[in-house]
């Protein structure tokens, strides 16, 4: 005991501090993990931004993570020492109805490592056995770190069933909807709309095998997507902004009997939407909540090369340039897509 480690926190609005941390006692069931490579997720900089609406400075960061088991405690028995692993950051209680029922995402007390006071922009991290998972023989440990947002848009796609050849538009061209437009495409989606922002971010859902990616600035993009799909409409939508404007415009381009996933984080408490719609076309708009048993998923499709991870990360820095890093994931001139953080072994 009294090893300590360097882990990151965001003490103020725009500010990243390193704290020391002491290296605890391993439960039973624990693994002890060396972190190797932690990207920044767009909920890390909400924190930094001071914007998140739970996460208030100073708190921990960084939850999407990869590296190598160091130790383990005297009951592990999924890894052992040097396995290259992935870990799903979330806390569940295991006690209550949504738990029991294995919809551990809807835990009545869910909540996440970094919350709990444990970030993953730190030299090493512990986790239950159960949220380890090891990584396919040929990922690299920044591929790893992209597991997490592989599986949250692997969850929201897994809310409606979209089969091969539905036509759908993506809303948003952040890591979330480039990943929900890739899975789009390997099983096989028709003509695949996606709504963006920012030219850097279009250009790679252009290169990623969008049928078309609009800029929501130019305006019109419901005439625009419904033109496209000679004014039918597209089968499925998925709201990957958090924008109240985009929920709505996810409403207006389904086709009647589409269905509508909202998987953005708003900042916006209330958002006004079309009601009648849901009537008149009997549209159904369904939530995505993180990831259950999606890892699994997301690491075999990993495992069969389905689709590659690196097209997604734009950054490599080290651990000590994290404030760096976090500026540079901020910047819209900077082209960023997914900001990894490499660290040594
Ligand atoms: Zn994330
Ligand atoms: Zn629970």
């Amino acid at each position: 005991m009294g090893e300590t480690y360097p882990m990151a926190m965001v003490t103020a609005p725009g500010v990243i501090e390193f704290r020391e941390r002491s290296l605890p006692a391993l439960g039973p069931q624990e693994v002890l993990i060396r972190v190797r490579a932690a990207s920044i997720c767009g909920s890390d900089l909400h924190i930094f931004k001071g914007k998140h609406p739970v996460a208030m400075p100073p708190v921990a960061v960084g939850h999407e993570l990869a590296g190598e088991v160091r130790q383990t405690g005297e009951a592990v028995s999924k890894v052992s020492a040097g396995d290259r692993v992935a870990v799903e950051p979330v806390v569940v209680c295991g006690e209550c109805e949504s738990c029991l029922r294995g919809e551990y995402h809807l835990c009545a007390s869910i909540s996440f490592q970094y919350r709990q006071g444990q970030g993953a922009f730190a030299t090493y991290f512990v986790a239950h056995e159960d949220w380890v998972h090891p990584l396919p023989g040929g990922l690299s440990f920044e591929e790893g770190a992209l597991v997490e947002p592989l599986s949250v848009a692997l969850h929201a796609l897994s809310r409606i069933e979209f089969r091969v050849g539905q036509t759908s538009a993506v809303f948003g061209d952040g890591p979330i909807g480039l990943l929900l437009l890739r899975l789009i495409g390997v099983m096989g989606g028709g003509a695949t709309f996606v709504v963006g922002a920012r030219e850097s971010r279009l250009e790679k859902a252009r290169r990623l095998g969008a049928t078309e990616a609009i800029d929501h600035r130019a305006g019109d993009v419901v005439g625009r997507i419904l033109q496209r799909t000679s004014e039918r409409g597209v089968d499925a939508a998925f709201e990957a902004v958090g924008a109240p404007e985009a929920l709505v415009q996810s409403l207006q381009v389904v086709r009647k009997g589409g269905k509508v996933v909202v998987v953005g984080l708003f900042e916006a408490q209330e958002v006004s939407i079309p009601a009648n719609l849901f009537v008149q076309r009997e549209i159904t708009l369904t939530g995505a909540q993180g990831y259950c048993w999606d890892f699994q998923t997301a690491l075999r499709l990993l495992e069969q090369r389905e689709l590659n991870l690196r097209t997604f990360i734009t950054h490599v820095l080290p651990l000590d340039s994290l404030q760096e890093a976090f500026e540079l994931a901020l910047d819209p001139e900077a082209g960023a897509l997914k900001v990894v953080i490499k660290m040594d072994g």
